[in-house]
């Protein structure tokens, strides 16, 4: 029944791609003729396009979901539009209605604000993904017990953001993949991480499964043999910034609780109810900044529907 649910739906969303294209075919047969205000036309087609495939890849995380869909083959017939937008609203109904994933990540520790960051989250008892920085936990005795924290905190998931951070020099470091995957291994194995689970440093990289999104092309090939080797690369949806120093913060807890919230809502996160927020250690060194991530965690603990998830869990389906 559930399977022949799901074979419905995309025989729809499939046929409505079909229309469209068809449209398509009919807006450039008419380019010549009717210019520019052709292009917007098949601009407009091509973004329908691409909202369909995007509601396919919606869909598809609610594939083991008992999902009642309205009769759609008949109003498909006379208008795909108004077919695909009650498609889309008992989707969106439905992941509603599920569970939301959040994924707090830590980037670049151990470093001055980690130990605050483990005892704030386990006095909130949520989990959260750090991707540590291999050289950082050789620096001092204090970050070493401040690593050491971090691995035996079952709350605490520790992945790989590579043993050098790059230097800081993204560019040249990407420039050799060999000589950057080398790196990230050393990091693996210096640390003991169990996970294949990497953040690249100064890159918005997904790359696992079917999915890869680059978002500069100097990290790609770095990204690619990653892969090769067997390692999944995660990026982030929204990154909150705060002055390690000052403790002030870019975006206040209520603007970025607002963006968390919306974001699910309008499905614009990479997957559907599962949203992945990036930070770095030292943004909480000092007391005014911990509070700020103390206050944030109660608002979105506000949520009984919000669960905290690692990474390596990421994303969760239904
Ligand atoms: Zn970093």
């Amino acid at each position: 029944m559930l399977k022949k649910t799901f074979v419905v739906c995309i025989a729809v969303l499939s046929s409505l791609i079909f229309v469209i294209s068809c449209n398509s075919i009919v807006g450039s047969t008419n380019s010549s003729e009717l210019g520019d205000s052709t292009d917007v036309v098949a601009g407009k087609n091509t973004k329908i396009q691409k909202d369909t495939v995007k509601l396919m890849d919606i869909l598809d995380s609610l594939n083991k979901g008992k999902i009642q869909f309205p009769p759609l083959d008949s109003i498909n017939k006379v208008d795909p539009k108004l077919a695909k937008k009650m498609l889309r609203d008992s989707i969106y109904r439905e992941l509603n209605k599920k569970d939301k994933h959040i994924y707090l990540t830590f980037d670049d520790g151990p470093l001055i604000g980690s130990s605050a960051i483990d005892s704030i989250i386990t006095s909130k008892n949520i989990k959260i993904s750090t991707f540590l920085v291999g050289k950082h936990a050789g620096m001092s005795k204090r970050l070493k017990r401040d690593f050491e924290r971090y691995m035996n905190n079952p709350l605490v998931d520790c992945y790989n953001h590579s043993f050098s951070h790059a230097a800081n020099k993204f560019h040249v470091f990407y420039s050799n993949p060999e000589l950057a995957v080398a790196d990230f291994e050393k990091c693996e194995e210096e640390l003991g991480l169990k996970h294949k689970i990497v953040r690249m440093p100064g890159r918005n990289i997904w790359l696992y499964d079917d999915v890869r999104r680059v978002d500069l092309t100097s990290g790609s090939q770095t990204a690619d043999l990653l892969g090769v080797n067997g390692y999944r690369i995660y990026g982030w949806d929204v990154e909150w910034k705060i002055n390690g120093l000052t403790g002030k913060p870019v975006q206040s807890v209520e603007e970025l609780y607002g963006r968390i919230r919306n974001m699910l809502g309008n499905k614009s996160t990479l997957k559907p109810n599962n949203i992945v927020l990036l930070m770095h250690d030292d943004m909480f060194q000092n007391k005014k900044g911990q509070q700020l991530l103390s206050n944030l965690i109660d608002s979105l603990k506000q949520h009984k529907d919000y669960k905290f998830d690692f990474i390596a869990n990421y994303p969760i389906k239904y």
